[in-house]
């Protein structure tokens, strides 16, 4: 029966050993989850951000290349004869520049079909324009269809930029900012090429601007603005590019000092019926230079924000992999306490159960124990011994205490206060069969031993008394110095032939009792009893009774017992 309990006790030990492993496995891997998915998430957007802004580089990069192709392409349609070859070689190398960056454009980017439509669109416009390097304008609505075929291109390519916009602020709806900034920049750079567009005609004409392309310059100036005051809301861009509020503002000015300047007085020339104080030619060339800075701005402000988004990545990596290092070390860590715990602490346990099961079955402890267990039970014995010793000394330190408080210490006898508690205990289980018995004894004239040989004979008169008591006492007998030379003992006995026996072997005991003086002188003692008996009542109530039975003996005579039946 006790191995089975110790068996199971064992069964039990381990049950809990792999609870515990397995409920610090399974909270180390939650939060190793938690914390991994949330930074793999962080990272993993960080670096979609990076890509998806690259995908919007390549698509507005095209957009800006059509702008510049069509300044170069008005600036050929316009050229006198001797600078067709120049412009021609200008134009070539921009339409260079538009067919590369179209390429670069991923197939997954714009779709495919988009951009042999985009592709198709700008063959006919070129084509349109190419009939300008052997000619020089003559006819203005075929130049006119030239430079519109090519804002058509252009067109159809903004329709594709504008879907991947939406496409790219609907998957990082945080980026807003920086994408609508960068596509007004792009929007910009084309408002102010068709800006110039509604002037090259009436210039090369030598005709007056006519009302409708006014309109499209007032329309165009408009929406320059709205797009000037876009730019300037700045977002959290402003802290990771400070110069470009400056490059932004001075591109403005140049635009305006040159560019609109030219426009407007243009405009006042062509009202006021006077000629144009520019030729055509010159007129594009001046005014591309003034469009000159709006492509540095926009590679500026694009390199910027992606140099951002590929920095808030990088951190993003490096988050995780500090992570995924502490979730590693954290993950040791539990395993080594898990390992600690087992071996340090479990397993000595066990391995002493097992050894006290094999003693208690008759193995023999060498075929228990190898050296590494011996060791670790050894260790486990010294701290349990000392600890058996500690608690052992406590014990005995309170034990002390317990019977200073409750003894008497010249006779070693029960104090007054652990007499009345005991025999209190003792009164409460007599019955009419079985009651209890109060012996009071006191010395008689003990003063006078006191006065004859001095104190320290006294003592040891008291002491040989108690002496006495104890050797005339049974088990279970509560005995004790009441107070100066008095005695009592209570016990339960069914008669009182037995107590008169009891107490007459005590008086005449002390009777032949022989002690000596200080100077070996000898004398004797008697004493008096005082006897009550009862059950189911107060001890008090029966010390009072053998208080007053005592009281008859001494006056009758002393050395005498009283109060028996
Ligand atoms: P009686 O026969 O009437 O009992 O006379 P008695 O002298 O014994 O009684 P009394 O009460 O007059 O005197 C008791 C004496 O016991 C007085 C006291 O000095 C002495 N005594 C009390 N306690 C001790 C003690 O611990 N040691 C010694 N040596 N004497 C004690
Ligand atoms: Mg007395
Ligand atoms: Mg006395």
């Amino acid at each position: 029966m006790k191995k089975l309990k110790k068996a199971s006790s064992s069964a039990n030990v381990l049950r809990y050993l792999w609870g515990s492993t397995a409920a610090t496995l399974i909270l180390t891997s939650i939060l190793s989850w938690w914390l991994l998915s949330g930074s793999w998430a962080a990272w993993h957007s960080a670096r979609n951000n990076v890509i998806q802004f690259d995908n919007f580089y390549q698509v507005l990069l095209v957009s800006n290349d059509l702008a510049s192709e069509r300044a170069y392409a008005n600036e050929l349609v316009l050229s006198p004869q001797e600078k067709k070859a120049q412009a021609g070689a200008s134009l070539d190398n921009s339409r260079q520049i538009t067919d590369r960056d179209l390429a670069k454009i991923p197939a997954d980017l714009l779709s495919p079909a988009l951009l042999r439509s985009t592709i198709e669109q700008l063959k006919p416009a070129r084509n349109k324009v190419d009939q300008f390097r052997e000619v020089t304008l003559s006819d203005p609505v075929v130049a006119q269809r030239a430079i519109d075929s090519m804002v058509a291109a252009t067109d159809f390519y903004h329709e594709a930029l504008f879907r991947r916009t939406s496409e790219f602020l609907l998957l990082e709806p945080s980026a807003l900012g920086p994408i609508l900034r960068a596509q007004a920049l792009g929007e910009l750079r084309d408002a102010t090429g068709r800006l110039g567009a509604q002037l090259i005609i009436p210039v090369a004409t030598h005709t007056p601007i006519p009302l409708g392309n006014i309109e499209a310059l007032s329309r165009g100036k408009e929406r320059i603005a709205v797009l000037w005051w876009l730019l300037r809301t700045q977002g959290a861009e402003a802290h990771y590019l400070p110069g470009f509020m400056q490059q932004l503002e001075s591109t403005r000015d140049q635009f305006e000092k040159q560019g609109v300047a030219m426009i407007d007085s243009l405009v006042i020339e062509s009202e006021s019926g006077q000629p144009y104080s520019v030729d055509a030619a010159n007129f594009a060339l001046r005014y591309h230079a003034s469009l000159g800075s709006f492509n540095e701005l926009l590679d500026t402000y694009l390199a910027g924000v992606k140099k951002h988004y590929v920095y808030t990545e990088q951190q993003a990596l490096l988050h995780l992999m500090m992570v995924v290092v502490i979730l590693i070390v954290l993950n040791l860590l539990a395993m080594g306490l898990i390992f600690y715990v087992r071996s340090r602490v479990l397993r000595p346990i066990l391995r002493l159960n097992e050894i006290a099961t094999g003693i208690i079955a008759g193995k023999q402890q060498d075929t228990l124990m190898n050296d590494s267990t011996a060791e670790e039970v050894q260790e486990l014995f010294s701290s349990l011994g000392t600890l058996g010793d500690k608690l052992r000394e406590q014990t005995r330190l309170s034990k002390t205490l317990q019977r200073q408080s409750e003894e008497d210490p010249l006779t070693n006898l029960l104090n007054r206060r652990a007499f009345d508690a005991l025999g209190g205990n003792l009164l409460k289980l007599a019955s009419p069969q079985q009651p209890a018995w109060l012996i009071m004894m006191d010395v008689d004239h003990f003063k006078s031993i006191n006065d004859t040989w001095g104190h320290p004979t006294g003592d040891k008169v008291l002491v040989q008394l108690a002496t006495t008591l104890k050797k005339f006492s049974r088990p279970g007998d509560v005995i004790g110095r009441l107070g100066g030379e008095e005695f009592a003992m209570i016990f339960c006995s069914p008669g009182h032939e037995d107590v008169t026996g009891y107490t007459t072997r005590i008086q005449n005991e002390i009777r032949r009792l022989r002690f000596e003086g200080p100077k070996g002188e000898p004398f004797s003692i008697t004493a008096s009893f005082g006897v009550a008996s009862g059950w189911q009542q107060e001890l008090s109530d029966m010390l009072a009774q053998a208080d007053a039975a005592l009281y008859e003996a001494k006056n009758s005579g002393r050395d005498r017992v009283c109060g028996l039946p």
